[in-house]
């Protein structure tokens, strides 16, 4: 086995690597950027090297500096991961020139499989069903309509240098075909620097199922079965699980055998998935699923599969890429129990799924019978702006699908994360959905259940509000700061009444709070049954407060029914520079970088009509007008990297002066 490994990826994925490569006796070496100094997988190496500055194009994409700690460090491989440097046949090619061992396939396969019309035609070429479409090189917008029609609507467009569910455009009818493809192309050269794109027939109930292959240096390929990832939003994955519900053995044989043949025909070596798309109108049917493309690389997902073959993939990348044979044949594969994988984002799913950064004022991750964490953080720990806002993989095993939905429902509701917003109440709500438990969904599901899955904007919880405004009465009479300039000093009380307090009646005190930054003027109150807190148009039952608060600062996190609430006093002497300007102000909603300016300087504009887009962690957000007026002083321009809160412009309302 090696003696030495480099890890060239940062969070959870490094973790995991390095606690495989740990295990098999190798000396394991980090290399992270300057933001990451002190990360988890960075204290779990044996050795350190920092490589550059946040931004990831400054350090983890720099193939030149990761060989270079490589070389000095002594690696004897180096582990890409996922994302990042994975998939850049320049990278497996730059290793082998300076003797250091890939663990991936051979540059070769990244390349054959890296551009999509290409992958599609060599699986084609293999015998492989692939979805029926045009993937040729011509890309004349009349010629693609032509072929749109021919196809037959719904059609999807796709960049071929595609990935991330990016520059993928749907296509119901023939007059919206010429604005998505120019909407797709745009995406496509802004985010791969290649506009091509290929035109294929919409999946109708679209099922994705993966296959997990493996291949050695001999000439052997096996599978080692399917991964159902069907529930995806903005076609990226969110839960996956293995086996697929409605799996058949005829279906698991069909594509297994056709992802084994895709992996030979470009003499794949390692780890690899070939994902297709099935048309679930009628169930799983073997003779209703298409190659889609094939992932050259470690998946997101491998840990399902880890749970029903009882393998460790990771070990057996390093065994692969050592020049072992596969230690089993494809009969020995074991395939036992269910396993379900959910991916906990810091986002905001009430607000469009918005990143949500910051620091983890506090981090509880399940650690169950029958469930893994996978993470890459602990409490303390900033999600950073930087990087892919994932916190943790949970996966749960059981004897059947509802074992282990069960246990991973369970596992959801116990986490907790105070700091940034997650969402693991939502994925909760979906693990708990009656329809995926039946298995009718396929990857609309979850777009076509926003509501119901709580995915969309909810008002205030009172009695969140109220269980952070007792916090915040109950700190401060402890810290005895009674005499301060905000209103709470006064507050009498149940707690600390030394005047013979009676519970008896009602009291009542007014209390201004700043709730998720706004300003809220409501009343504690209480009596016989305990605190309530009244806001205008809501109150929490009295007695009711049931929440766990983190104290953050001067601010209460308040966590109840997986949603956080954040509350403070509201201090009048302070600045408040949220709302300096009027309601018209414009700013970024995260760390981001401003590729779109649609307005000007004395250009009247509507309310909700767009003004900027800001690219944040891979998503597009588009900034619009709060209100009737005219745009004010524009403090960015296109390309600018913007600060989270950064104004970027202001709407004035008529009659305003700038
Ligand atoms: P998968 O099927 O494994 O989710 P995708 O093809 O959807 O893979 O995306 C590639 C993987 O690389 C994703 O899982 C994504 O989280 C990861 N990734 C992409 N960009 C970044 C990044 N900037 N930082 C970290 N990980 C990334
Ligand atoms: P990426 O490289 O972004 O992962 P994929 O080609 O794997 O791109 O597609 C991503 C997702 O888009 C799939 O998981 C699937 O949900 C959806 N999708 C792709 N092709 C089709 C299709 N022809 N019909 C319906 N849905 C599709
Ligand atoms: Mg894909």
């Amino acid at each position: 086995m090696f003696e030495s490994v480099l890890i060239a990826n940062r969070g959870e994925i490094a973790c995991r690597i390095i606690r495989t490569a740990q295990a098999l006796g190798m000396r394991t070496i980090a290399v992270h950027s300057q933001a990451d100094a002190d990360a988890l997988f960075v204290q779990m190496a044996d050795e350190a090297w920092e490589i550059g500055p946040a931004p990831a194009s400054e350090s983890y994409l720099r193939i030149d500096k990761v060989i270079d700690v490589a070389l000095k460090s002594g690696a004897q491989c180096i582990h890409p991961g996922y994302g990042f440097l994975s998939e850049r046949a320049e990278f497996a090619e730059a290793c082998a020139e300076n003797g250091i061992a890939f663990i991936g396939p051979p540059a070769s396969a990244i390349r054959a499989m890296g551009l999509k019309d290409a992958a599609k035609a060599l699986a084609q070429k293999a015998g492989v069903p692939v979805v029926p479409g045009y993937h040729g090189s011509k890309q004349d917008p009349d010629f693609l309509r032509q072929k749109a029609y021919e196809i037959g609507y719904p059609v999807l467009i796709k960049a071929v240098a595609g990935g991330g569910g990016k520059g993928m455009k749907r296509v119901d009818k023939a007059t919206e075909f010429d604005d998505a493809l120019a909407s797709a192309m745009r995406e496509a050269q802004a985010s791969f620097g290649d506009p091509r794109v290929l035109v294929e027939k919409y999946v109708l109930s679209p099922r994705h199922v993966e296959i997990q292959i493996f291949a050695d240096q001999h000439g052997n390929v096996v599978h080692l079965n399917e991964r159902d990832c069907s529930l995806q939003r903005r076609h990226q994955k969110v839960i996956e699980e293995a086996p697929a519900p409605g799996m058949t053995p005829e279906m698991r044989e069909a594509m297994g055998k056709a992802a084994v043949e895709a992996a030979r025909a470009v003499g794949y070596v390692g780890a690899g998935t070939v994902e297709f798309i099935a048309d679930g109108r009628e169930g799983l049917r073997p003779d209703r699923f298409y190659f889609m493309e094939m992932n050259t690389r470690l998946q997101v997902e491998h840990p399902v599969t880890e749970a029903v073959t009882g393998l460790d993939l990771v070990a057996l990348q390093f065994r692969v890429a050592h020049g072992e044979t596969l230690p089993f044949t494809q009969e020995e594969v074991r395939l036992e129990g269910h396993a379900v994988e959910a991916r906990l984002y810091a986002e905001d799913p009430e607000k469009g799924f918005l990143p949500s950064t910051g620091r983890l004022w506090a981090l509880e991750l399940p650690e169950d019978f029958g469930i893994r964490v996978d993470s890459g953080v602990e409490a303390g720990d900033e999600v950073s702006p930087f990087y892919d806002p994932m916190i943790a993989k949970i996966i749960a095993r059981g004897a059947d699908r509802d074992e282990a939905l069960d246990r991973l429902s369970r596992a959801l509701g116990e986490t907790l994360v105070a700091g940034p917003r997650t969402n693991a109440a939502f994925l909760k709500k979906l693990v708990d959905a009656q329809a995926f438990r039946d298995g009718a969904f396929d990857t609309g599901f979850i777009d076509q259940n926003l509501e119901e899955l709580g995915a969309v904007e909810r008002p205030l919880d009172p009695i969140a509000v109220a269980a952070g405004a007792l916090a915040l009465v109950r700190r401060d009479h402890d810290r005895n700061a009674l005499a301060g300039s905000v209103a709470v000093g006064d507050l009498p009380g149940p707690w600390w009444a030394s005047d013979g307090f009676q519970l008896v009646g009602q009291r009542q005190t007014g209390l201004p709070l700043m709730v998720d930054g706004a300003r809220v003027e409501g009343a504690l109150t209480w009596d016989a049954q305990g605190p309530a807190f009244e806001l205008p148009g809501a109150q929490s039952p009295p007695g009711a407060v049931e929440a766990s608060v983190v104290e953050a600062g001067e601010t209460m996190l308040v966590l109840r029914e997986g949603r956080q609430t954040r509350v403070a006093i509201h201090d009048p002497t302070a600045v408040d520079l949220e709302h300096l300007d009027a309601g018209g102000l414009i700013k970024a909603p995260m760390h981001g970088k401003l590729v779109a300016l649609f307005v000007e300087t004395g250009q009247s504009v509507e309310k909700g009509q767009r003004v900027a887009v800001v690219e944040a962690m891979k998503m597009e957000h588009v900034l619009t007008a709060p209100l009737d007026g005219v745009i004010g002083e524009i403090a960015a321009a296109i390309g600018d990297q913007v600060g989270e809160g950064a104004r970027i412009t202001v709407v004035l309302e008529e009659g305003d002066t700038a």
